[in-house]
């Protein structure tokens, strides 16, 4: 991937969060506070909107601009999450100006890592970790098959449905959880989807 691919996924996935905005803030209705639509549509629409600005910017660099813009304008719990994600794929991607297969599955260890670091999270909680950490755990050294990724991705997603939630405000619920899709794990699918049909 390079930054012209990059830029292309960040308005990929914010179309796509327009169109499923509703759908989001839905899920978050049953496990949350029913903004995660609105929150995630915000903070991608603040992004693509910086993206002419940051044209001339390596990858790494491009992604560390991304996450702080996401943790600024995605707000809630998930903001700093999302956020934090793309801030270490920047960082694991230094001075680089092309993500190769090595490089992914690096950036997406130190992504996930960061993300249960911050959401004092682990995959099985009923969280977006759900989708990025098996997502991370497909990747080696070879070019990324991204069909595969959306595939695991959309496996994670669907898994969250039979999960007490652990964290976030889903916890509160309890067993009550049980039966709702993520919202978190949701919008994380389709980033995938969307970086998938980039990279394809
Ligand atoms: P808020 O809960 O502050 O309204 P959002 O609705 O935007 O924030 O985001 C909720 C999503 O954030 C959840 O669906 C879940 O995927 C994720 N999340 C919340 N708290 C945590 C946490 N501690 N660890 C990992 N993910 C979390
Ligand atoms: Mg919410
Ligand atoms: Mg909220």
């Amino acid at each position: 991937m390079n930054s012209e691919q990059a830029a292309q996924w960040m308005r990929r996935t914010a179309k796509k969060l327009v169109e499923h905005k509703d759908e989001l803030s839905k899920l978050d209705q049953f496990v949350g506070d029913g903004d995660h639509g609105v929150n995630m549509e915000r903070g991608f629409r603040a992004v693509v909107e910086r993206l002419d600005d940051w044209r001339e910017l390596p990858l790494s660099q491009l992604m560390q601009k991304i996450g702080s813009a996401l943790v600024s304008n995605v707000g809630g719990a998930a903001g700093p999450l999302y956020g934090t994600a793309f801030m270490r794929l920047g960082a694991a991607w230094k001075d680089e100006r092309q993500a190769d297969g090595p490089a992914w599955m690096s950036g997406m260890t130190k992504a996930v890592e960061g993300i249960a670091q911050r959401g004092k999270a682990q995959a099985g909680d009923g969280t977006l970790l759900d989708v990025w950490s098996p997502v991370a755990a497909t990747l080696d050294e070879n070019e990324p098959d991204w069909k595969k990724v959306e595939e695991i991705a959309k496996k994670g997603m669907d898994e969250t449905e039979d999960m007490v939630v652990k964290k976030g405000r889903g916890a509160l619920l309890g067993e009550k959880s049980v039966g709702h899709l993520d919202p978190g794990a949701v919008s994380s699918f389709y980033l995938f989807q969307a970086l998938a049909k980039t990279m394809n």
